[in-house]
């Protein structure tokens, strides 16, 4: 398998004042191929940091992709580090040299004396043109390892990469290709989900599974690594369909898919209507509903009722549900949800009522504790309104908690409109 190393220059990368998103997107298109990323660095506009770089990648790769410092003032010096480690004086290409004098004679501006530099490279080595900007890349060779230098800039470096390197690495790599894939769990914690998938995460594994965490949301990324992309998209396909098959119902969906857009998706092809009655969330939930375009065809109302009074003169609660339960209970969210169901005329109603913190909590009701309760018509009983309300306790700041319970609160609704008992 090819490895690749990728090498950013810039004294603002390293200082964080531009993120360098030049290396993510190189390693997304050099996976397309089946080429393996073996590392990431980057160091500042100094020579002598960059040949050290260069030297120490090139033993540990079979391509070495260097962006950034092709420039013509004098913090560029990329390509006299190359010229450095390949122990090769710079030379000016003609081509180039006649390319970058048309360059500016076509912009009617007079080039500068230090633009000159672009036009070099180390002896020995080729130019790439540049089709965008004017400082063309070089491709050299150092020991087994092949070098491409392209500029810093995203859209010169992306049009040169595309055009000119993609392809040759391809034909290199004789056809080999990564695809990947992610599917999203919510519900249960990284370890319960690796204790549950077993021996489909084991290191060295092809297609790998790994798992990653992103507010609440567990997902497992599939990389698979095959000769052919026909393969490696077969044998994807494979694992993805163990991973389903292992953990069931906990996936939610893929790739882009999110908690809202599946259900806004169930809610569509079912054609009810969801109202929702919020406290402690603040209308976190209804958000989220209404993050997904369309959501008017199957969201109708939203109530924050963060005070007792809210609740008992907007919804209905009882007066005395409140005080004896407390507004942190299953009673209250029942009747919080089927208030919100009955004015909202809707088919389904879920509601959120909890301790956010980092105050307000007691030894009964700690911070975190949050109860979620759902309403929804009988499905045998057009009168009859059913009620469920479960309550959860979410470790974390006040954002964890809130965002933990919106989200929930979406799962559970999940598990209604498919009729599938929760697994958690
Ligand atoms: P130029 O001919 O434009 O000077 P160059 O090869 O010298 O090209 P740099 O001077 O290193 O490129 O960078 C040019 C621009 O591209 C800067 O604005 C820089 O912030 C941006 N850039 C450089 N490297 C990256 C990177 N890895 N990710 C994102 N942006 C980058
Ligand atoms: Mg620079």
């Amino acid at each position: 398998m090819t490895s690749a190393i990728i090498l950013s220059i810039g004294d603002e990368l390293v200082l964080g004042q531009t993120v360098d998103t030049n290396s993510a997107w190189l390693s997304r298109e050099l996976a397309t191929i089946g080429v393996r990323i073996a590392a990431h660095a980057t160091v500042p506009d100094d020579q002598p940091s960059i040949e050290r770089a260069i030297r120490s990648a090139t033993v540990n790769c079979d391509v070495l992709i260097i962006s950034g410092g092709l420039g013509p003032t004098e913090d560029d010096l990329t390509r006299q580090a190359l010229a450095g480690v390949l122990g090769m004086p710079l030379e000016t290409d003609d081509a180039s040299l006649k390319t970058l004098t048309a360059f500016f004679v076509n912009l009617k501006r007079e080039m500068a004396g230090s633009n000159r530099i672009q036009a070099m490279r180390p002896r020995g080595t080729t130019m790439i043109e540049n089709t965008c900007g004017t400082a063309p890349g070089i491709a050299a060779m150092f020991g087994d390892c092949r070098i491409f230098v392209v500029p810093g800039v995203p859209k010169e470096m992306k049009a040169m990469f595309s055009r000119d390197i993609l392809p040759a690495l391809r034909e290199a790599g004789g056809g080999a290709a990564i695809v990947s894939t992610t599917l999203h769990t919510f519900g249960l914690g990284e370890s319960n989900i690796a204790e549950m998938l077993g021996d489909v995460m084991q290191r060295g594994r092809n297609p790998s599974v790994g798992t990653t965490v992103a507010g609440g949301v567990v997902s497992l990324r599939v990389n698979s690594y095959f000769e052919s992309p026909e393969k490696a998209v077969a044998e994807m396909e494979r694992t993805t369909a163990t991973c389903r098959e292992k953990l069931g119902h906990l996936i939610y969906g893929q790739d882009e898919e999110t908690l809202p857009s599946i259900v806004a998706g169930l809610l569509k092809a079912s054609g009810k209507k969801v109202a929702t009655a919020e406290s402690c969330t603040g209308g976190l939930l209804a958000k989220y509903l209404t993050d997904v375009a369309g959501s008017s065809e199957y969201f109708t109302h939203g109530w924050v009722t963060y005070s007792n009074e809210a609740k008992t003169q907007q919804l209905g609660v009882p007066e005395d549900m409140l005080k004896g339960h407390g507004a942190v209970s299953s009673a209250v969210v029942r009747a919080m949800a089927k208030g919100a169901m009955r004015l909202a005329q809707a088919d389904v109603a879920m509601s959120i009522s909890g301790v956010a913190g980092p105050d307000g909590g007691t030894p009964e009701k700690p911070v975190g504790m949050v109860c979620i309760g759902i309403a929804f018509k009988d499905p045998h009983n057009a009168s009859s309104v059913g009620t469920h309300g479960r309550t959860f306790r979410f470790s974390g700041d006040r954002e964890f908690v809130r965002d933990r319970s919106a989200k929930m609160a979406l799962a559970i609704l999940r598990f209604h409109l498919t009729g599938i008992v929760m697994p958690f």
